[in-house]
């Protein structure tokens, strides 16, 4: 087939479907193409189509000299024709970024969220599915250090993933960037350098959980040791600030905080403050473009935020000018991973309502809700309420999706990842918020391959495979080969429909409860 028969090919299957199809390059070469990546440029053709298991970027180009193919590295197909296959490489995935606008990730701003993390690399483009007529935004290329380091994944890969998934699918609404849980400075220089456009600054660190139940003496003692300089401020003019004052956040709501509660909240939560300054410092200093979004996350911490600490934390970093796009307190009740909320969620609703109120009195900015995956019924709670934007982080429910795209594809590989993981949980369970027994999962070689998908179901199961995936997805073997990742890999890309639908699917059900 000559160019401009691929260029009409594509036309008719552009308009038909957007499903992946075969489409015939020349006799003897044929490609699986994503009709949504079709994209017209200056008299050339971009999409991208897969080989086998592994895809490219290919381009029809009027002449194999032109300027636009230049930018991307890869090979003619013909001596005279115009077809060039590009891997999908970092140094490509710069060259779409700088070429094409919409890959590129962008602050999202006040409207509400979704962050979808997506730890194999491979959901991305699922996500997309989901998001669609949603009416939330998205933040797609979410990254935790810790989760960095588990995975042994880079930034840029993470980055990557995201741009030719959003390329794959011919997605232009824009989507964001979450460099999350960001402890250091060092922290920060590694997202920058991936251009990640939102920073969710970690300073629970220095959150003093037991300052309620600290003795007076103490408590008034460690109010005076904290970072003053960063604080900008000295204890007593702190104090005369708050205490006895009142605070009209809303109609029916009224804060007029005690000097005990003042200082108390200030034990808790000084250090975490001056933290965030000094993180906040770092970022003005050292990124090159001031269009970024900061978020402030105390939700990995032991003891819930109370509408008091939260509207303190607010003040004081608006005080500070660190302006924020969202807060994600500690809420009330247990927000296990992988699994639905724990709680009474009268009680929950009573306290988003009073924290919405703070965010849209000293913000406005998003309520953030961590640990995001599969509580279901926190999101019928916060859409019922109908108050105030928010965003919600999720990332090991997809995960678990595609062990269950393994479990229904190949249940061989399912149950070696089971067996693997179960000897892991005790060790692994340790800085994950989990409450799961071993002695409530069953042994895969219980289960036929036909009831394999129930572990997915089951919350000890659930918990389980959620917190070992760092091990599964990095263990060795004795000659230095994967046990697992190249096979899980593979797997999904083997099964992409399946994997995709699967994903989509639970997707879509966190973000039903939010619909209008
Ligand atoms: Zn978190």
């Amino acid at each position: 087939m000559d160019s401009e028969k691929i260029v009409q090919r594509l036309q008719t299957i552009a308009a038909e479907t957007r499903r992946r199809c075969p489409l015939a390059l020349r006799p003897g070469l044929s490609v699986d193409l994503y009709p949504p990546s079709i994209l017209a440029l200056d008299g050339h053709r971009f999409f991208i189509g897969a080989q086998g298991i592994r895809k490219f970027l290919w381009i029809v180009a009027p002449s194999t000299d032109s300027p636009l193919s230049g930018e991307f590295q890869g090979e003619w197909l013909d001596s005279g024709g115009g077809i060039k296959r590009c891997a999908q490489t970092h140094g490509n995935a710069i060259a779409l970024r700088c070429r094409f606008g919409f890959t590129r990730p962008v602050p999202i701003g006040l409207h509400s969220s979704f962050g979808l993390g997506d730890r194999l690399g491979l959901a991305n483009p699922a996500h997309l599915r989901a998001i669609a007529g949603s009416g939330m935004k998205l933040i797609l290329a979410q990254q935790s250090i810790r989760e960095l380091e588990r995975t042994q994944r880079t930034p840029d890969q993470v980055m990557d993933a995201a741009s030719w998934a959003v390329f794959q699918e011919g997605y232009r609404e824009g989507f964001g960037a979450d460099a999350d849980h960001l402890k250091t400075p060092e922290d920060i220089d590694l997202m920058i350098r991936a251009g990640f456009t939102m920073f969710t600054f970690d300073p629970s660190a220095y959150v003093v959980n037991e300052a309620a139940h600290l003795p007076a003496a103490e408590a008034a003692e460690r109010a005076q040791r904290l970072p003053w300089d960063t604080l900008e401020d000295r204890l007593e003019t702190f104090l005369a600030r708050y205490v006895e004052r009142p605070f009209h956040i809303a109609d029916d709501f009224c804060i007029r905080p005690s000097r005990e509660e003042t200082l108390r909240a200030l034990v808790k939560y000084g250090g975490a403050i001056a933290h965030a300054v000094r993180l906040c410092g770092h970022l003005d200093a050292s990124y090159p473009d001031p269009n970024y979004e900061v978020e402030l996350s105390v939700d990995e911490t032991d003891t819930p935020t109370s509408p008091l600490e939260h509207f303190l934390i607010a003040s004081e970093l608006r005080r500070l000018g660190v302006r924020i796009i969202s807060l994600a307190p500690r809420f009330i009740g247990d927000f296990e991973k992988g699994i639905d909320y724990k709680g009474d969620l009268e009680v929950f609703k009573r306290e988003y309502r009073r924290h919405a109120q703070i965010a849209a009195c000293l913000g406005p900015y998003k309520l953030s809700i961590h640990s995001g995956s599969d509580k279901f019924a926190v999101y019928r709670a916060v859409g019922s309420l109908r108050i105030g934007s928010v965003h919600v982080k999720t990332a090991g429910t997809s995960y678990l999706e595609a062990l269950r795209t393994v479990a229904a594809m190949e249940p061989e590989l399912f149950r070696d990842i089971l067996r693997f993981a179960r000897p892991l949980y005790e060790g692994e369970r340790r800085s994950y918020h989990v409450s799961a027994e071993l002695n409530r999962v069953p042994l895969p070689e219980d289960y036929p391959d036909a009831r394999l998908q129930e572990f997915l179901d089951q919350d000890d199961a659930r918990q389980v495979l959620h917190v070992t995936f760092g091990k599964v997805l990095t263990a060795r073997d004795s000659v230095g080969d994967f046990l697992f990742r190249s096979r899980l890999l593979d797997c999904l890309t083997r099964h992409e429909a399946e994997h995709y639908d699967f994903v989509e699917k639970h997707i879509r059900r966190h973000l039903e409860p939010f619909k209008d």
